[in-house]
């Protein structure tokens, strides 16, 4: 029996409002419960263009076919358009996760500023973008976030010690492969991090050999780990590739696939003290937090 965890990232105002609900549906008809991070505020997005000058972006942009995926607007939002805000838009669509008893966590106050600008973030600044989350959350479904998702898999000793003085119980800023104690430029942290191990639609799909048919079949052949994570998009297997998303869940089901949260592996693995890189990984442009192999 393969356990799987299914991770789901909200990172745009679209993918809230129009992507969430549709996930929430397929997770009801599925009986599955999946860990939910959401960008609360502004919703940013146009001023990713600013990565157009990094390695991989255009190739990548390409592939996934942004302007479709994102929708026009959304890549606009920020720049040409005045940023909205995502939550507070609609926020019966939080509080329904969270009554339906998703594991919910905070993935970003304001998403693009995160991931782009983490590095020259003080600690007084990621606290105040952390607790304008954390305050929203807690309005909304009684109590307080215990878990966070990092934006594009940034990490700095900033956002770690922020996280780790909140109390959260784990943190899922990594890919690796299994749960582990996290270690970063010789500091420990106490939050338990549950990595990513496969790999996001985004960066393997239009590869040789990978469409909506096959990569469901890639995600099966890659859960050879105890603690298998799977991220999924709001934006894009909560819309355009909710069919694609859903046969891959019926076909994991018929090979056995045993679903649970990110809480239930925070609460049921032993981690270890493992180190955590800055790295880089096919797909994806720009670097991310890595779990050192062993
Ligand atoms: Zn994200």
């Amino acid at each position: 029996m393969k356990k799987l965890a299914i991770k789901v990232d909200i990172d745009t105002l679209r993918g809230y409002r129009e992507g969430v609900p549709q996930m929430l549906d397929l997770f009801k008809k599925h009986g599955i419960k999946a860990s939910i991070f959401f960008s609360f505020g502004p919703d940013n997005s146009g001023k990713a263009i600013r990565r157009i000058f990094r390695k991989g972006f255009i190739s990548k942009m390409m592939r996934t076919k942004a302007p479709s995926t994102y929708g026009i607007k959304t890549l606009m939002y920020g720049t040409l358009l005045p940023a909205p805000m995502i939550v507070p838009s609609a926020p019966d669509i939080f509080a329904r996760a969270s009554d339906e008893g998703h594991d919910c966590g905070v993935h970003a106050w304001d998403h693009v500023y995160v991931q782009d600008e983490l590095p020259g973030i003080t600690k007084d600044e990621f606290l105040s973008l952390f607790e304008r989350s954390a305050e929203m959350f807690e309005k909304l479904s009684g109590s307080k976030p215990l878990s966070c998702a990092a934006p594009g898999w940034q990490i700095s000793p900033v956002s770690l010690e922020v996280q780790e003085e909140a109390g959260l119980k784990y943190c899922s800023d990594t890919r690796g492969h299994s749960p582990f104690i996290p270690v970063f430029r010789g500091r420990t942290y106490s939050p338990v991090q549950i990595p990513t191990t496969l790999p996001t639609m985004d960066e393997i799909m239009g590869l040789p050999g990978i469409d909506d048919d096959s990569i469901g079949d890639v995600w099966l052949k890659g859960m050879d780990k105890e603690w298998n994570v799977l991220t999924v998009h709001a934006e894009m297997e909560g819309l355009s590739k909710i069919s694609v998303f859903e046969k891959f869940i019926l076909k994991a089901k018929e090979n056995g696939a045993l679903f649970h949260t990110l809480a239930d592996y925070a609460r049921d693995s032993a981690p270890k003290e493992e180190n955590i890189r800055i790295g880089t990984m096919t797909g994806r442009a720009g670097t991310l937090a890595l779990q050192e192999e062993k």
